[in-house]
């Protein structure tokens, strides 16, 4: 017969240790939280075995008491919750982290409350309490975790590895010192690199940070981030479009102080970039949500990383609208990282000494196309020339043997200018199109440097915002083919796409069934001009195939149209005429968010004098 009977003191925080306690990280987060609940200015953190044999931290906060120290380390025990739940102004209030830690690893607290004629420190190992003792501290209060889980051998085997552990500290710390500007944080040790972020006195406090622990380069492409809804306050920054990233660690979001790692966030942040960017990057950001704490609740997770919004939609809203205006405010500024790496490997780079080099050719730069008439860069894409053999390439790669630069000696003809040197730049961002080089990059002059421009990137992006900007107009123009495009699918393929031929048809596709595994394609959109029907079919039925089937393609369309746009613009390796290049430049100009394509990539990088300069030594 089971015989119910009430768990130990100690069996009982030893199971709640486990939700609060998951890895050293944890610890170092809520020891980090108390110091910053104290009114700490400065908090210095030390580790060890990846904080599994050490964990120390120290601040200048408000201390305690003998009496508080001998309660604190009791469970449910805190200073911090009054009466209401839902008004919580400090990161800690559930009093269960330092009985937590207490229960599963030796744990010492060295505090001095000015009220105290000297410092008292207490000590607690595997739950085993040892009454306060007078220490010799001046102010502050020093936490000393030594040997994690020694007590609970189950939890130690889940451990990663001490670099991974002392990672996940370094994560952890990041967070809190990047929410908490105005604190400076210290962290070292034996098993680390040391950190240092001093306290930011700037006009931006928060902007200094994400400086220091970002590094210059994220605060360079990054634009500011503003906006509130209904008393709920959005600031922060968020990365270029181009500036992305191949995993989603880059992303930092705050809630009243507090670091989250909430999937609402998240997702909003997503959808924010969604238009911009492939689903395989992910974006750079740091973002701070400030509201009233009634509207939302953190008492959802002993770790208090997740938490609940009283109106979810509407902090969704404010993100995503926020990031999308922002992007497109930023129009067509690229990240200018990726160059500066790029100048940063030139220099290093050896001059070209093998024998087969010669100057490039200087007709490169003598104009051929003077007087020529301007044409509209839509009428050119509306009847494309057809592409002219790539011998430029043909050249560099006929022999596998020669070296690359053998492309030195391609015909200079491949590249040609057309306009007076004399010719007013000023507002012409992208400047004046000088040359096409490989027949796909755009060598174009600018006030001050050069820029290139990755013509099909550039080409897919304005094909991409004309779509949109003409389907929120009117609908699209339908092209009738002569003959339909009849492409062999996969049955199911054909299932899902026929299901959507209403839906299709509004946006400009018109097809449908041509027997069991067959599509029939009888119009397109008319300004994706000549395209690739069957890739386009494919691609199309592999969304489907991922999205719900009651979601409604006008929700999804601008994947649509990206992914539309993607397949009808102009493939590199299409020779531009000089009048051609310089409308592109014109229309990527005039065009908000042409600075990436529909995949986060840049459209164009820009070298300033400046940076040419350096390339040469002469700064
Ligand atoms: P909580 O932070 O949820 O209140 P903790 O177990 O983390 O619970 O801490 C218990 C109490 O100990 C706190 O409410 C606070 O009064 C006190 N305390 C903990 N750390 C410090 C510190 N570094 N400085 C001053 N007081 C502290
Ligand atoms: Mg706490």
């Amino acid at each position: 017969m089971p015989v119910v009977r009430r768990l130990s003191e100690d069996m009982i925080n030893r199971i709640a240790a486990g939700e609060v306690v998951e890895r050293p990280a944890s610890v170092v987060k809520e020891l980090v939280e108390n110091a910053i609940d104290a009114g700490a200015k400065r908090v210095e953190i030390v580790t060890a075995g990846g904080g599994a044999s050490l964990i120390r931290v120290s601040d200048d906060g408000g201390g305690m008491t003998r009496d508080d120290l001998a309660l604190a380390i009791d469970r449910h025990c805190t200073s911090k919750l009054a009466d209401d739940l839902l008004d919580i102004r400090t990161l800690g209030f559930r009093g269960e982290a330092l009985a937590s830690i207490g229960a599963v690893a030796r744990l010492s607290i060295a505090s001095r409350h000015a009220s105290e004629p000297h410092a008292w420190e207490i000590v607690v190992e595997g739950g085993l309490v040892h009454p306060p003792r007078p220490a010799g501290l001046s102010s502050g209060t020093r936490v000393e975790v030594t040997d994690l889980f020694f007590s609970t051998p189950a939890r130690l085997k889940f451990l990663k590895g001490e670099r991974a552990e002392a990672t996940a500290v370094t994560d952890i710390v990041k967070r809190l010192a990047m929410a908490h500007p105005e604190v400076r944080f210290a962290l070292t040790g034996s098993d680390r690199s040391a950190l240092d972020y001093p306290v930011a006195h700037g006009d931006d406090p928060f902007v200094e940070r994400l400086g220091q622990i970002l590094g210059q380069g994220f605060v360079d492409n990054a634009i500011a981030i503003e906006a509130e809804r209904e008393g709920i306050r959005l600031s922060g920054y968020a990365g270029l479009p181009t500036f992305n990233r191949g995993n989603g660690l880059h992303q930092f979001l705050f809630v009243n102080g507090r670091p989250v790692r909430d999937k609402l966030l998240l997702g909003a942040l997503r959808a924010g970039y969604a238009d911009v960017m492939s689903r395989d990057r992910h974006p750079v950001a740091a973002l701070r949500i400030e509201l009233e704490p009634h509207g939302v609740d953190v008492n959802v997770h002993p770790a208090k990383s997740d938490v609940r919004f009283r109106d979810p939609g509407l902090v969704r809203g404010l993100i995503v609208g926020a990031l999308r205006n922002a992007i497109h405010q930023a129009g067509h500024r690229s990240a200018t990282t990726g160059g500066s790496a790029t100048l940063a490997a030139f220099r290093t780079g050896a001059p070209p000494t093998a024998p087969a080099w010669r100057p490039a050719a200087p007709s490169m730069f003598s104009g051929s196309g003077a007087g020529a008439t301007p044409v509209s860069f839509a009428a050119w894409q509306n009847n494309p020339a057809p592409a002219q053999p790539a011998y430029a390439r043909t050249a560099a790669f006929a022999e596998p043997a020669q070296p690359a630069f053998a492309a030195v000696n391609i015909p200079s003809a491949d590249a040609r200018a057309n306009i007076p040197a004399e010719i007013d730049l000023s507002d012409r961002p992208l400047g004046a199109a000088r040359a096409q080089l490989h027949e796909n990059y755009i060598i174009a002059q600018t006030t001050n440097g050069l820029v290139i421009v990755d013509q099909h990137a550039a080409h897919e992006r304005l094909v991409y915002e004309r779509m949109k900007t003409a389907l929120a107009r009117s609908g699209v123009a339908r092209q009738i083919l002569l003959i339909p495009d009849v492409i062999d699918l996969p049955e199911d393929d054909v299932g899902r796409l026929l299901k959507r031929a209403d839906e299709f048809a509004e946006l400009g596709l018109v097809i449908e069934g041509f027997g069991p595994g067959a599509v029939a394609v009888r119009e397109t959109p008319a300004l994706l001009g000549e395209l690739d029907t069957r890739a386009l079919l494919v691609n199309l039925a592999d969304d489907l195939a991922e999205w719900d089937d009651t979601t409604r393609l006008r929700e999804k369309l601008d994947h649509v149209a990206a992914t539309m746009a993607c397949h009808g613009s102009v493939r590199s390796g299409r020779r531009l005429r000089p009048e051609e290049m310089d409308a592109l430049l014109r229309e990527m100009e005039a065009t908000p968010g042409s600075g990436q394509c529909n995949h986060g990539r840049p459209t164009y990088v820009e070298l300033k004098l400046s940076d040419i300069e350096r390339l040469f030594g002469r700064r």
